[in-house]
């Protein structure tokens, strides 16, 4: 079978690989659409985890083989995998804390070699510790979709940690994939959103996607000595347009943020949600994936006033039905978010377009099924 396979930091290459074997509780599956995901991106990129692997998570596809102890599949099933399952008993499971328990950790899905999702690949072969994450896809709805309920999850779990009340007031900062389910979802649960991105295009999609409002901001600016420790709120607004916080007053009768979610890797975003919050809110930290990357902090504003600092990471196994259910039935329609679809040949450049996102992208996927409908 075909499959790209890394072998080093940005060192991709299409290569033929044997189709895995599989065991009785395992599953063979052939890949339809496999979404290019950030975290992937980073390891390509930087070569962080150690060589040949064949990555890509987010996968959908049919099985056309099962073992013969595998309950409740079989082949012909069109399916969505997730590459991590918890064990939901040991201690981090009992807190929910599903993204630090140790089975949780381990990639149950793999093309050859050490397990890395393996959705770069013509087939997977779908490892028991993770069959309790097969979902499958109803027929109305696509291979497309089906790739999508992974990412949908880590952004409900993120939701569920936020837990905003109906009637919130709640900024997502960045408008990419993940910012406009974070839109998406917390409109589903009656919060209003206020959505800011440095690119028109995505603040319409962000409209559309039920925004409240919508504000673009501009470059962040480098703090200077003078604006250390106080946050240029204005200067981050574009001319001629209302500021971020004069929308946040506006929306909140001048009471501030419920909450914030920040879904781009910037530190000026999340101090300025830091003091949009009011007191008691919660500031969620989705993209800042970087190892020791600092940054300085009021901590009386945590400390006195209450503004919880949290952060998010993974998706929530028992999300899963109800992510389900939001993407099939398309109360997230999660069609409009995938702009960009890639040849299996052509995964190098589907991760580069992820990588370096023009106007016009938003979710690039690798969909080997491209002159079918799908
Ligand atoms: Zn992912
Ligand atoms: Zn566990």
């Amino acid at each position: 079978m075909r499959a790209v396979v890394y072998h080093g930091a940005n060192d991709l290459r299409l290569e033929t690989l044997p189709v895995p074997l599989i065991g009785r509780h395992e599953l063979l599956v052939r890949v339809s659409v496999c979404g290019v995901c950030p975290t992937d991106i980073k390891k390509i990129h930087y070569g962080t985890v150690s060589p040949p692997r064949v990555f890509g998570h987010e996968t959908a596809g049919t099985i056309v083989r099962a073992g013969s102890g595998v309950q409740g599949f079989k082949v012909g099933d069109r399916v969505a995998l997730h590459h991590h399952v918890p064990c939901l008993k040991c201690h981090a499971c009992r807190h929910r804390a599903f993204a630090q328990c140790l089975h949780y950790k381990r990639t149950g899905i793999t093309a050859g070699f050490e397990p890395a999702g393996g959705g770069y690949a013509e087939f997977v072969r779908v490892l028991p510790l993770v069959l309790p994450g097969v979902v499958k896809i109803p027929p109305r709805n696509s291979f497309l979709e089906g790739a999508m309920l992974e990412p949908v999850n880590t952004v409900l779990k993120a939701v569920e940690r936020l837990s905003p009340l109906r009637g919130d007031t709640v900024l997502v900062a960045g408008q990419g994939p993940i910012g406009l389910m974070f839109t998406r979802l917390l409109t589903l649960r009656k919060v209003k959103v206020i959505a800011t991105d440095l690119l028109e295009s995505r603040l319409q999609t962000a409209a559309a996607f039920g925004a409240r409002s919508v504000v673009r901001v501009g470059h962040p600016q480098k703090p200077t000595a003078a604006t250390k420790g106080r946050v240029p709120v204005s200067k981050t607004r574009v001319r001629g347009e209302a500021s971020l916080a004069t929308v946040v007053d506006q929306l909140t009768s001048g009471r501030g943020l419920d909450g914030a979610v920040i879904a781009v890797p910037s530190k000026e975003a999340m101090r300025e949600a830091q003091l949009l919050v009011r007191g008691g809110g919660k500031v969620l930290l989705f993209s800042h994936t970087k190892r020791g990357d600092l940054a300085e902090l009021d901590l009386a504003a945590i400390c006195v006033d209450e503004k919880d600092l949290i952060g998010s990471y993974s998706a929530d196994f028992l999300l899963q039905r109800e992510v389900a259910r939001l993407v099939f039935s398309r109360q997230i329609d999660v069609r409009r978010l995938i702009t960009h679809q890639f040849p299996l040949e052509q995964t190098a450049a589907a991760i580069g377009l992820a990588s370096k996102p023009t106007p016009d992208s938003l979710k690039v996927v690798v969909n080997q099924q491209l002159d079918c409908t799908v």
